[in-house]
């Protein structure tokens, strides 16, 4: 059923629109390594936030214990008990979810926290090992503190023992300016929270103070962001990883850099921890940096701003921000779909049959980026998974065969344009550690790790993302290359960064 003539100019003037050219993702990596140097250069940059973790080093596997992850983010919380096994890559979890209702997202920092202790709270009552003689609970990690609970500092081993204490890893997904491992200030909510109280201030203090109130003997060992978190996961069972990132609701890139490479670091650790400082910069130690690369091309030089971009940004909470994130995400890709497919009904240049556009085209985000992806990868040889999405999702009756050819088009159109910046990005990033990716071989490959719906579950997205990657890295370079899905970075990635910060200091 090929398309009219109407359809076929509409739809190049979208590939045009949604284009990115070999030449692009040029731009694209040169933009980012400028962007990355800017980043790491000042602590307050407008580029790339380029966040250091105070994970210092790649998990080798042999982490071993037990500790708890709290896992904010999104819409829902998670409280898990990790147990690392010490076997490259074994663990066992387990974990309660509870839904953040709509109104906390917006309510005082302070009741943000209490509803999450009492989450903390509960899980510990329904789930973990009791210990026999007070009923508090009782974990075997290294990592068991015995910390005066009115103090909440640590004391000597041989103090006597006032109470046993279980450590956290807190996978805190926003950005946060951290000056040690296990303190950070929040740099701005997004995400469609924004409670007061929260900016510029220690998130785990906070948390502290809830869980404190309630006289919940845990205390907070690391704090980390999912995609630290996805980075550290993958090295537990990889320890040749190099990258962590993350392509679901949202997008996000953590890697290893070298600590004498981050000069804002050395102003930021030389007042804390000057010992770090030194055995780093003399052991050419790497930590993790967060790149928040979500805000990457804020100003929108490199890649192009089309009619809509333009509509959802302008639209969105966060005009101008988070520029990348909006070409790529999952929170975006679905409404992008949206926009287009209603500008087409509007303006009459496809699906005859529609000359208005249905309700529930109208509403903005009302498309999933699952959408996107069903009609992409449906590889039947009628479309008949197509057939079924437009009519039941879209709400399109009546439609012809061509009309389905068109909008499965329009859907390829923009996840392509997503998948190949994507790729881009992580090929710059990796090229960044050339030096890694030149250690690295078919037998020890430099790993990635990735976690999120998009690369999950999107077939024809991973495949055009790793063609980018390649056209940027080099089909030479590619058999010592592996890309790892990584599901439970906030959970085991935040358990192994805590058990490692025990062992390290
Ligand atoms: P989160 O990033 O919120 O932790 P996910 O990794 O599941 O969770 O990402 C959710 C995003 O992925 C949503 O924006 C959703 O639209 C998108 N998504 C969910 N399923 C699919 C799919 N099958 N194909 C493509 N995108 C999907």
């Amino acid at each position: 059923h090929p398309p009219t003539a109407a359809q076929t100019a509409a739809l190049q003037e979208l590939e045009a629109e949604f284009a990115a050219p070999q030449e692009l993702l040029c731009n694209v990596v040169h933009g980012l390594h400028k962007s990355m140097d800017a980043g790491l250069m000042d602590m307050h940059s407008p580029r790339l936030a380029m966040l250091p973790s105070f994970i210092v080093g790649n998990a080798t596997g042999s982490e071993q214990g037990r500790c708890l992850a709290l896992d904010l983010g999104g819409t829902n919380f998670r409280v898990c008990e990790v147990v690392l096994k010490g076997r490259h890559g074994e663990y066992s979890v387990r974990q309660q979810k509870f839904p953040i209702p709509q109104s906390l997202k917006t309510a005082p920092a302070a009741q943000l926290n209490a509803f999450i202790a009492d989450g903390i709270a509960t899980f510990l009552r329904d789930h973990a090992l009791q210990n026999e003689d007070d009923g508090n609970v009782l974990s075997s990690s290294p990592l068991d503190l015995q910390i005066s609970p009115s103090l909440g500092i640590p004391v000597a081993a041989d103090a006597p023992v006032v109470k046993q204490v279980i450590s956290l890893g807190y996978t805190f997904s926003f950005p946060v300016y951290q000056r040690d491992l296990c303190h950070g200030e929040l740099v701005q909510w997004n995400k469609g929270f924004n409670c007061p109280g929260a900016v510029g201030q220690d998130v785990v203090a906070q948390l502290q103070l809830a869980l404190e109130a309630r006289q919940i003997h845990v205390q907070v060992t690391a704090l980390l962001n999912d995609t630290v978190g996805a980075l550290v996961a993958c090295s537990y069972r990889y320890p040749n990883t190099v990258l962590g990132a993350i392509l679901g609701t949202g997008s996000n890139t953590a890697y290893m850099e070298k600590v004498a490479r981050i000069p804002k670091l050395q102003t930021q650790i030389k007042v804390k921890r000057p010992d770090l400082q030194q055995r780093a910069l003399e052991q050419d130690l790497e930590m993790v940096v967060n790149m928040e690369w979500g805000g990457f091309d804020n100003p929108c030089a490199i890649v192009p701003l089309n009619r809509y971009d333009q509509r959802l940004d302008e639209q969105s909470n966060n005009q101008g921000k988070q520029m990348f994130e909006k070409r790529i995400s999952g929170l975006y890709l679905g409404e992008l779909f949206r926009l287009v497919v209603v500008d087409y009904i509007k303006s009459h240049q496809l699906f005859g049959a529609y000359t208005t556009v249905p309700d529930n085209l109208t509403i903005p985000y009302a498309l999933d980026t699952s959408v996107v992806s069903r009609l992409v990868d449906d590889d039947t040889p009628n479309l008949v998974h197509c057939a079924q999405v437009i009519k039941h999702t879209l709400g399109l009756n009546g439609l012809t065969p061509t009309d389905h050819t068109v909008l499965r088009r329009i859907a390829a159109i923009i996840a392509w344009r997503s998948a190949r910046l994507a790729g881009a990005g992580l090929g710059a990033v990796v090229l960044r550690r050339r030096d890694r990716l030149e250690a690295s071989s078919p037998e020890n490959p430099l790993t990635i790790g990735i976690d999120g719906s998009l690369f999950e579950h999107f077939k024809t997205y991973r495949t055009t993302l790793l063609a980018a990657m390649t056209e940027i890295i080099g089909q030479e370079h590619m058999p010592s290359i592996r890309i790892a899905l990584t599901k439970d970075g906030s959970g085991v990635g935040a358990a192994v960064a805590a058990i490692m910060s025990a062992e390290g200091s």
